[in-house]
């Protein structure tokens, strides 16, 4: 049986992946973007608005920080314990409209070594793991190449 796909939080991104976005709000009354999203009130100081809307982040951003996880995460981290770790790799990224750096993992088989910081990358859906039932879905950032060649999306 074909494992159902899942996001692994719901309302943070798209499910289209011909224009697979993270998924924000803004508030209506400073312009303000939030993300993970703010539904219930603007958390700008300055601000008493709580009429926010949903907005998709901008996908390509610029390297602030990364770096890898080579240590296995204590629960609720979903791993095999009886499995070989496999370091991964974290990127916060700069999106440069929204003025706000998100996390995300690296692509796979994307390494410390093919990122730099300033560097620009893109958003692309990404598995974080699947179970007996479920693909859990969430995002992942990529180093975009300007190196010409086939271009491959997931
Ligand atoms: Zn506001």
């Amino acid at each position: 049986m074909p494992r159902i796909r899942k996001p692994v939080v719901p309302g943070w991104f798209t499910q289209d992946t011909g224009d697979f976005r993270l998924l924000g709000t803004r508030c209506r009354s400073c312009g303000s973007v939030f993300f993970p999203r703010e539904d219930v009130f603007c958390r700008n100081p300055g601000c008493a608005g709580d009429d926010l809307e949903e907005v998709p982040l901008s996908r390509h951003g610029t390297v602030w920080s990364y770096t890898d996880g080579r240590y296995r995460p204590p629960a609720p981290y979903v791993s095999d314990p009886d499995t070989e770790w496999r370091p991964y790799t974290l990127v916060a990224v700069e999106l440069v409209a929204e003025r706000m750096v998100v996390l995300g993992q690296a692509a796979p088989g994307v390494g410390v070594a093919d990122l730099a910081v300033g560097a620009e990358v893109e958003l692309v859906p990404g598995i974080l793991n699947e179970d007996a039932e479920h693909t859990w879905t969430t995002w992942h950032w990529r180093p975009v190449t300007t190196a010409p060649g086939p271009e491959t999306t997931a």
